[in-house]
């Protein structure tokens, strides 16, 4: 009985926190998921879209999706972009069976990379799935790593009809004008004083939040901290900011 009561009140808990979003973590980089997955849900994040990105992390993502109650996106990242750009049509069967994977990602550049995939190769990747995302009418996750001006050059040029720019890089100037284009601007944790100025700068509305854990963030629980970040610059209540970044990852993903 005591044990009964003592769920009750864990899910009256977790139905009262505003709902928390990851949109951008690598569940695939974790040795055990499924835990990862059930400590942020006990910790009040609702929704979790994990990134697959080459080969290896997108078989891993297709297979988590499945397991755990998650969503994700899988596509051909800059550092895969060479060896194994092969591989990028067979994600259009892999999304179509898949309800849980709802977009194409992370796609983009990286000068970090280009001794490896030169420029002109990860270029055709990245554009090959925009189209791709464009005909499947899915959104795309971009990564951009010192290239946010060539990055901005290809989805003017190359038109995906929903980008998220995850781990945003860009200055003010760029997030207002993507922002302007309906694109949504993913702000990760760091607090450089130009993402303050980015997250006191655009609308809300053009905004998600993401921990890329393990890569920045140590788990998709760490949601809680970036949104307190925003809510705080933003001088607005937790629980409104939480519920519009909600909104906006749900809209944005059709999910
Ligand atoms: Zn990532």
């Amino acid at each position: 009985m005591a044990q009964a009561l003592q769920s009750i009140e864990k899910i009256k808990y977790v139905q009262e926190v505003p709902p928390l979003t990851d949109t951008h973590c690598h569940l695939d980089l974790f040795q055990n998921a499924a835990a990862v997955v059930n400590d942020a849900f006990s910790h009040g994040v609702r929704t979790i879209i994990t990134s697959g990105g080459s080969a290896k992390g997108n078989e891993a993502t297709s297979k988590i999706v499945k397991i755990l109650s998650v969503f994700g996106v899988v596509g051909i990242d800059p550092a895969s972009s060479g060896a194994e750009s092969e591989y990028i049509d067979s994600y259009v069967a892999m999304i179509k069976s898949n309800p849980r994977l709802v977009g194409i990602g992370e796609i983009g550049l990286d000068s970090h990379v280009e001794e490896k995939n030169p420029p002109e190769v990860q270029k055709s990747a990245f554009i090959r799935q925009i189209r791709i995302a464009n005909e499947l009418g899915v959104p795309v996750v971009i990564h951009s790593r010192g290239r946010m001006a060539d990055v901005i050059k290809v989805t003017d040029e190359h038109k995906p009809e929903k980008a998220m720019f995850h781990f945003f890089e860009g200055d003010v100037e760029q997030a207002r004008y993507l922002a302007g284009k309906g694109h949504m601007i993913s702000i990760p944790p760091r607090y450089s004083s130009r993402m303050k100025r980015i997250i006191n700068e655009i609308d809300l509305s053009s905004m998600v939040a993401e921990t890329d854990a393990p890569v920045a963030g140590k788990t998709p629980s760490d949601i809680r901290e970036v949104v307190e970040a925003i809510s705080s610059i933003k001088k607005l209540e937790f629980g409104d900011v939480a519920e519009a970044l909600s909104e906006n990852a749900k809209v944005f993903f059709h999910i």
